[in-house]
């Protein structure tokens, strides 16, 4: 099949299916109309009859597919219809505690006329709320990986009576290092399951993962990996590493944009930058692992209301934010994983709107972009702003190869040396040009390297 955007597949299928013809009880298909869902999307079409059946199920499903739908409508169905339990039956893994919030939300949203009792838990919060209401018991537990075995570790869950399995974004929480804390998850449950699995990529771990776990599940594939939406224009603007602040400013003012969502590497670019935007006078806030849940949550709100202009955030922390018809998402500082910008893209133009992704690029990160248009086979086109011009081409002096799954090919032929000297931390690229003798000290923190121990263990 030749590569294609998520949402053309959606309007194929609008055209055979309905929500009725898919087993879905009374009650469910009236929370869905609740909703104003008129056609299940793709992924919903396809996975809601398998795990109807109790099959097990491997989803190729991206963010903004309909997928927590998915899985939500007929694991409620399948709890509600096996009869009350004091005992947690379902365990949902999500790699982030947006991700986990949002989840909940769709199984009180979806399970509005046949309840069932679900929970969070997930950390940076304080965990005795968690325990009370495990205490109170609960039939879904919506968890990341490392809080869940901290309760497990002070006895204050029973995995024993697990029936569903779901694991959400299962790329994304190997990304993340999660890889052992997931094992050890499923080593504490029950062998008779069902299992889900949801991921937007399918690498090689992640089939190991499957195959290590899974009884010969049904797969269903709604978007080919990899495949940034249609609907989303994608420009690049050349600039000094230096200016990129002043560019961005001048950019948002002139463009009179809102709802802006701005990448940065890391969680101390994010608020420097949030602050100096601050200072040019236009609203932004950062959002990031170090925040509080509540602050989070807060500063969340107000970007989803349109109240705050720029929101600036981490790909770890924009995990799993949704929101709809996101106008600008501003790459401030390149993802070193390729995929990276394909997640982060995929944010705007979802539910059909345009979006506009916009990148700023420094020399030194000219060898990054190279390396996202390999992976999406397709040119970005690039724009100078007057005034704003990158200066000649430094990277002919520092060549800086594509870091992570998608290096271009010809660096990885032709530049061993330049190669080996790159490995620095995802968290540590400043905007400088990189150090060309550095040696390879954490080899660890890139994501990478996960799958690759995971294959050797
Ligand atoms: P998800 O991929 O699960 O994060 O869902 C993305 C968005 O699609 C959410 O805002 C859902 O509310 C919405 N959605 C889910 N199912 C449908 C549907 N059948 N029709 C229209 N919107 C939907």
């Amino acid at each position: 099949m030749e590569a294609g955007p998520p949402r053309p597949i959606v309007q194929e299928s609008f055209i055979s299916t309905s929500f009725t013809t898919l087993g879905l009880a009374p009650e469910l298909l009236r929370a869905v109309a609740e909703q104003g869902y008129t056609h299940p999307t793709p992924i919903q079409a396809q996975a809601i009859p398998v795990v109807l059946a109790g099959k097990d199920l491997l989803a190729a499903a991206q963010t903004g597919t309909g997928k927590t739908a998915g899985f939500t409508l007929p694991l409620l169905q399948l709890l509600h219809s096996r009869g009350p339990s004091r005992a947690i039956r379902a365990l949902i893994l999500v790699p982030t505690r947006e991700l986990a919030a949002q989840v909940q939300e769709s199984v009180r949203v979806y399970g509005k006329y046949k309840p069932l009792r679900s929970t969070t838990i997930f950390g940076g919060v304080n965990i005795n709320p968690q325990i009370q209401e495990l205490r109170r018991g609960v039939d879904i537990v919506v968890a990341t990986p490392g809080r869940l075995l901290d309760h497990v570790q002070q006895k204050t869950i029973d995995l024993r009576a697990i029936e569903i399995l779901v694991l959400d974004e299962a790329d994304r929480m190997l990304d993340m290092g999660f890889i052992h804390d997931i094992r050890r998850i499923i080593g504490l449950l029950p062998r008779q399951r069902q299992n889900l699995m949801f991921s937007a990529t399918f690498p090689e771990e992640i089939r190991k993962l499957a195959a290590s776990f899974m009884r010969s599940p049904a797969t269903v594939e709604v978007a080919r990996r990899n495949t940034p939406a249609e609907l989303v224009a994608q420009v690049q603007h050349p600039v000094p590493a230096s200016r990129k602040r002043e560019l961005l400013a001048h950019l948002v003012k002139e463009g009179n944009w809102h709802q802006v969502l701005v990448f940065t590497r890391t969680k101390h670019g994010a608020n420097r930058l949030a602050k100096q935007l601050n200072a040019s006078g236009i609203d932004a806030d950062a959002i990031h692992g170090n925040k509080s849940q509540p602050q989070r949550t807060r500063v969340l709100r107000r970007f989803k209301d349109n109240e705050l202009q720029v929101l600036v955030a981490t790909d770890i922390a924009a995990r799993g934010i949704d929101i709809e018809e996101l106008p600008h998402v501003v790459n401030f500082d390149l993802p070193h994983v390729a995929e990276d910008y394909v997640h982060r893209i995929g944010r705007t133009g979802r539910a059909g709107a345009s979006g506009e992704a916009v990148s700023l690029v420094s020399p030194e990160e000219r060898s990054l972009m190279a390396a996202i248009e390999k992976l999406m086979n397709r040119k970005v086109e690039q724009r100078a702003v007057s005034g704003f011009e990158s200066a000649g081409a430094p990277e002919q002096r520092h060549p800086q190869p594509g870091h992570g799954r998608h290096r271009p090919q010809q660096q990885r032929r032709g530049q061993p040396q330049a190669r080996r000297a790159q490995p620095q931390r995802r968290s540590q690229q400043p905007h400088r040009a990189p150090q060309p003798a550095a040696p390879a000290p954490q080899q660890k923190a890139q994501r990478i390297e996960y799958p690759r121990s995971v294959s050797r263990g």
